[in-house]
């Protein structure tokens, strides 16, 4: 790939600077409590305003047909600005993934334009109390009805399904299937007649995760995503950018290594300096990764089982460099604040998006061969 940028991506990438410069809001409550959610809203809203909330997509979603490079150097300065986690990433970078790859033409005009203004904010409902790493185990079920599904089950560890509107998930549609085979990619509204949304406490105490509880939710055919039984295939479209794009791009552990730098400069401490820069290196590194990940889809390539090593290497990548400044400010990381926020928040990375020990079967099995 070629590093330098042209005059129009240049460009590009200076308006956005320039943007952002002068509109990031100065710390948001956290996205995790109910004012924090609404103030999250109204900054993506004001994002969709400058056509900036969702760059990559097609110019009639408000988008700015923004090339997958560009993308990366949007967020990249999103970061750098020190803007705000996207309280719509479920949707921005899980769901309408899936929705451009498997949606049909009625549900992207529908569903994409409430997204991009956060109007509709989803919550991705897989895990269940006995389906987790093994999804496939899952038991919620969806029974025909007149012109729609009835939806019943449990779904758990949602985030921000405390406060969101919408949910997609699977369900099993035929109970007589082999595992994978049988189940029905949904999408449902939060606050449907049989809904109950019950909140979770997280690590510091916020409510950010919750239990969905369906009894015969009624949900129109219009809200089947791909086929019916062909669940599993549009949902491993969702995990592949999950883990190996969209999710976590380079933007936020450049910023965070920046800032540990800057936090080593400023406690002059020589003996973390090895460590420092290999938190650094491996921000770089993770930024050179994706370039390649980019020129490989522009070049019709597909994301596929290698998503698992980029998830392995950004998740670890995110505890190392808070461990890292945790111990750069010794007792003082044991205050509340932002690095102190970070580290709980990269304990999730090893588990969230599919755990790392599974990713490891992945690579082990299906990129090096290994038998089971
Ligand atoms: C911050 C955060 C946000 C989340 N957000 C969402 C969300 O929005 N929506 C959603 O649906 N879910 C969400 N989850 C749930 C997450 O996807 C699950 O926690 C994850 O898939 C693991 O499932 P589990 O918790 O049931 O653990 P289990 O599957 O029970 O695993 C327990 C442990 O056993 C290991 N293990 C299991 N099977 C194997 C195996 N075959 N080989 C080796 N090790 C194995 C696992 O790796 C893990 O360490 C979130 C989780 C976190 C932490």
């Amino acid at each position: 790939m070629d590093l330098d940028l042209s005059p129009a991506v240049t460009a590009f990438r200076d308006e956005v600077r320039a943007w952002l410069a002068a509109h990031v809001p100065e710390g948001l409550p956290s996205m995790d409590t109910a004012s924090g959610f609404a103030a999250h809203r109204e900054w993506e809203r004001t994002l969709a305003d400058a056509r900036l909330a969702v760059v990559s997509w097609p110019a009639e979603y408000t988008g700015r047909d923004a090339s997958l490079l560009e993308w990366v150097l949007f967020e990249e300065e999103y970061y750098a600005a020190g803007a705000p986690g996207r309280v719509s990433q479920n949707g921005i970078f899980l769901l309408a993934p899936t929705l451009f790859a498997h949606g049909t033409q009625e549900q992207r005009d529908r569903l994409l334009p409430r997204m991009a203004r956060a109007d509709d904010v989803w919550a991705q409902a897989w895990s269940e109390p006995e389906a987790g790493s093994d999804l496939a185990a899952l038991r919620s079920r969806a029974v025909r009805t007149d012109g729609g599904w009835l939806l019943s089950g449990q779904k758990t560890w949602s985030s921000r399904a405390s406060f969101a509107d919408r949910g997609f998930g699977l369900f099993r549609t035929n109970p007589e299937a082999a595992r994978h085979k049988g189940l029905t990619y949904f999408l449902f509204d939060l606050r449907a007649e049989g809904v109950t949304v019950r909140p979770i406490d997280q690590l510091d105490g916020e409510p950010g995760f919750a239990e969905i509880f369906l009894d015969n939710v009624f949900v129109p055919d219009c809200d089947v995503l791909g086929a019916v039984d062909d669940g599993w295939r549009v949902a491993m479209s969702t995990a592949s950018n999950e883990r190996g794009l969209s999710l976590r791009s380079p933007g936020r552990f450049l910023a965070a290594a920046d800032r540990l730098v800057d936090l080593w400069v400023s406690r002059g401490d020589l003996s973390s300096r090895d460590r420092v820069v290999d938190a650094w290196i491996g921000a770089q590194a993770y930024r050179l990764h994706t370039f390649g990940t980019v020129s490989r889809l522009a070049e019709g390539g597909e994301l596929g089982a290698e998503s698992s090593v980029t998830k392995l290497f950004w998740s670890e990548l995110d505890v190392a460099l808070h461990e890292t400044a945790l111990d750069l400010l010794g007792a003082d990381g044991e205050l509340a604040g932002p690095w102190q926020d970070g580290y709980l928040f990269s304990l999730a990375g090893p588990i969230y998006a599919g755990t790392n020990e599974i990713q490891r079967n992945v690579v082990a099995e299906r990129l090096l061969g290994l038998p089971r």
